[in-house]
């Protein structure tokens, strides 16, 4: 393992996951925890940041998410896992780096008013929505992490917190923080069932650990490619869902005989769906039952959260030290 090397990352906490969640993210997680030092956290303050209003049940879903992460395959043995909200380094750090980011940095930020026009159904002319970078990077950065995996939509979150980074060690003239490197992942876009992008608001989400006469349901219902209306119409499969998926879970030789099949209406969507749907239950059927286990073994659940709250709460009071030293603050 590259020890060395540092690697955090987060999600919102936003219950059970699904298969947007599985392919976006948590399969690179996996795939990282035998490679790095890995730290993965429940963003449950980030959460506040744009749903303040409404955030629910954030306890609950942060339960929820954790217990999918471990039934998906992340080990709090290999990896630290932790709740943000539990660690109030994180919220110290973000304090005095909203001291030292300047406004402009944030207000350039290109998702800031993207999400501003994306989500107008919620007033995010708030404090917190604009500040939400400096929390990400004090995140990052409490860690000293190395590197953080992400999409290209998150660079330039990552670009102001290198900013940052550089900034409070040239101001305190210090070597604090490593400036942080972002792993580009390319992720599969997955659609949901009805061809849109997979989303809980949308309703057309297949849960990872969703029992399996659901997930048969769901895929019956799918949409496929709408110039498809007789069985005897060739298709199109390059803009079918169902083609998409089968893409992450048939065999080579499934997805040519989809794509060929459908091209030549020699395959009906029942029959290519029936095709999917064994190779999906195949490949979920596990973390199913893994989940099954970890509801039965709560206990051991927690007891990786502890143990993973207090090598988060280690690390971070380790930086904060050299923090409050560098700015003059300790003692
Ligand atoms: Fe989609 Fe398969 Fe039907 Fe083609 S045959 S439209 S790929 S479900």
């Amino acid at each position: 393992m590259n020890q060395q090397k540092r690697i955090l990352s987060g999600m919102r906490p936003t219950g059970r996951l699904h298969l947007g969640n599985l392919h976006g993210a948590l399969e690179n997680w996996i795939s990282l925890q035998s490679q790095y030092d890995c730290f993965f956290f429940v963003a449950d303050w980030h959460a506040f940041t744009s749903d303040y209003a409404a955030p629910g049940d954030i306890r609950r879903n942060s339960w929820e998410m954790v217990l999918d992460w471990l039934a998906a395959g992340l080990d709090p043995k290999q990896s630290t896992l932790f709740v943000q909200s539990e660690l109030k380094q994180h919220a110290e750090l973000y304090l005095l780096l909203g001291m030292i980011t300047p406004l402009a940095w944030l207000e350039r930020n290109p998702t800031y008013k993207e999400q501003q026009l994306q989500l107008q159904a919620k007033d995010l002319s708030t404090y917190g929505f604009l500040g939400y970078p400096v929390l990400q990077a004090a995140d990052i950065i409490i860690y000293r992490a190395n590197g953080v995996p992400v999409g290209k939509d998150q660079l330039p979150h990552i670009e102001l917190t290198r900013e940052i980074a550089r900034r409070f060690n040239h101001l305190y003239e210090c070597e604090v923080f490593p400036v942080p490197d972002a792993l580009l992942t390319e992720v599969p876009v997955l659609p949901g069932t009805d061809g849109r992008k997979m989303s809980k608001s949308y309703g057309n989400c297949i849960f990872i650990t969703e029992p399996e006469e659901d997930i048969r349901r769901k895929v019956l219902q799918m949409m496929t490619d709408p110039a498809r209306k007789r069985r005897t119409d060739p298709g199109d499969p390059e803009v079918c869902p169902v083609f998409a998926y089968h893409k992450l879970y048939s065999s080579q030789e499934e997805v040519a005989e989809a794509a060929h099949g459908c091209r030549t209406a020699g395959i009906g969507c029942v029959d290519c769906k029936g095709i999917l749907i064994r190779n999906l239950l195949k490949r979920l059927g596990p973390i199913r039952e893994r989940r099954l286990q970890l509801e039965r073994n709560v206990e051991e659940v927690r007891a990786g959260l502890k143990d993973g709250i207090e090598r988060a709460r280690k690390e971070s009071s380790a930086t904060m030290e050299r923090v409050l030293e560098a700015v003059g603050l300790s003692g």
